[in-house]
C-alpha cells in the first residue's frame, strides 16, 4: 500500500482528518521528535498531537499548511510549546514557507527542534510510566 492509499483508508474507514492521516503515515506512527511509537500505548495514542512546526500563534498563514504539521507525542508537544524554529541557525535568513517546501531543510528544522527539546524515547517512556503510576496511586487513594 502506498502513502496515498494509506491516507485514504485512514480518512474513509477511521474518519481521520486528511492532514492528521498524512502526519501519521509520514512518520510511520512515531513521534517525529523523540521517536516513540504512538501505537505502543493507548495513552500515547489518545494524547498524541498534530504539532505545528512553525507554531500557529506566530504563523497564522501556516495553520493549515500540511507541510507544517507533524505527529508528536504529548510530552514532546508540551515541551516544544511555542518554540519558534526561526531561532535555529539553519533557519537564518530563510522564510518559513520556503523551509517547509524544501524536504531537506524541513528535516533539518525537525532535527533542530528535536535537539532543542531534548526528549528521547527513553525519557518519554519514563513519563508514560509516571502517568500509569499516578493513575494507580490516584485510584488507590480515591477508592481506598
Ligand atoms: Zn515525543
Amino acid at each position: 500500500m502506498n502513502t496515498n492509499e494509506k491516507i485514504n483508508l485512514l480518512v474513509t474507514k477511521l474518519s481521520y482528518y486528511a492532514a492528521t492521516a498524512k502526519a501519521y503515515v509520514e512518520s510511520n506512527g512515531k513521534c517525529v521528535y523523540c521517536g516513540i511509537d504512538i501505537f505502543d500505548d493507548p495513552h500515547l495514542y489518545a494524547k498524541a498531537a498534530i504539532d505545528h512546526l512553525f507554531p500557529k500563534c506566530l504563523y497564522r498563514a501556516l495553520v493549515n499548511e500540511t507541510e507544517n504539521l507533524v505527529l508528536s507525542c504529548s510530552y514532546c508537544n508540551n515541551k516544544k510549546h511555542n518554540f519558534d524554529p526561526m531561532e535555529l541557525e539553519i533557519a537564518d535568513g530563510k522564510k518559513a514557507e520556503d523551509i517547509l517546501k524544501d524536504k531537506g531543510l524541513r528535516e533539518q528544522v525537525i532535527d533542530g527542534i528535536r535537539k532543542e527539546i531534548s526528549l528521547s524515547e527513553i525519557k518519554t517512556k519514563r513519563h508514560v510510566e509516571k502517568f500509569y503510576n499516578g493513575l494507580k496511586e490516584g485510584k488507590a487513594i480515591i477508592r481506598g
